[in-house]
């Protein structure tokens, strides 16, 4: 299974992208996820991403198209993935479509994940992350069960970029730049349009029967 996942910050990208790994057993790709630990990591790549994810905006293309065409290249890869947080661009989608075209793949769907822009501010600004395994929960939508603690056991965080002002910067950049990428998949019939303003059950329910 070859699928990406696409949506707005916050749209819960991340939350159904554990579940669908599991289901098909395969690699979770989140650009988001490598730059975050290149970062931890003081890496040269990732002090380059560091200052546009503060600041809200996209990491520049030739770093982002580099990091996923490698990692596409590991033999992981080659019964199926999930790509989550990428493409974000027309320039990353065009990209995309020559290094699968070299590798000889097709993709089997483009998940839309669709939440109206005003549900987006709150799911973001409510987000916490686990330190260890990376589950996504919400201080009012998805509690943990204990306080501050993610089910593995692990302890939880709010990202520096959930602050209001990074997240309306995000949700701008999303419209500008990444949306117009769902046209560009429309147009080779691969988008399924999934209501992402229903429980996370339930949204997931609904991904799996897209998937057919
Ligand atoms: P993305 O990866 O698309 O940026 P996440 O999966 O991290 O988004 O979800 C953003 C926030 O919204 C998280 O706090 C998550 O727990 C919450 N969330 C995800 N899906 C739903 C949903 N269907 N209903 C309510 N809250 C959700
Ligand atoms: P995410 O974890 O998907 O919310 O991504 C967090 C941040 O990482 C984004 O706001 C961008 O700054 C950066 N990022 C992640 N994926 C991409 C991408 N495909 N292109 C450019 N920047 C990205």
């Amino acid at each position: 299974m070859r699928i990406i996942l696409m949506g707005g910050p916050g749209a819960g990208k991340g939350t159904q992208a554990n579940p669908l790994v599991e289901r098909f057993h395969i690699p979770h790709i989140s650009t988001g996820d490598m730059f975050r630990a290149a970062i931890k990591e003081g890496t040269a790549m990732g002090l380059k991403a560091k200052s546009f994810m503060d600041a809200g905006g996209l990491v520049p293309d030739e770093v982002t198209i580099g990091i996923v065409e490698e990692r596409l290249a590991q033999p992981d890869c080659a019964a199926g993935f999930l790509l989550d947080g990428f493409p974000r661009t027309l320039a990353q989608g065009s990209a995309l479509a020559e290094i699968l075209d070299r590798l000889g793949i097709k993709l089997d769907g483009v998940i839309n994940i669709e939440v109206a822009h005003e549900v987006l501010i709150p799911r973001l600004t409510g987000r916490r992350i686990c330190r260890t395994c990376g589950s996504s929960y919400h201080m009012v939508f998805n509690k943990p069960e204990k306080e501050g603690v993610c089910q593995c056991g692990g302890e939880l965080y709010q990202r520096s970029d959930d602050t209001i002002e990074t997240a309306e910067n995000r949700l701008n950049v999303y419209n500008k730049q990444t949306e117009p990428l769902i046209a560009f998949y429309e147009e080779k019939g691969l988008v399924k349009r999934i209501n992402g303003d229903q429980p996370i059950d339930k949204v997931f329910q609904d991904i799996l029967q897209a998937l057919g």
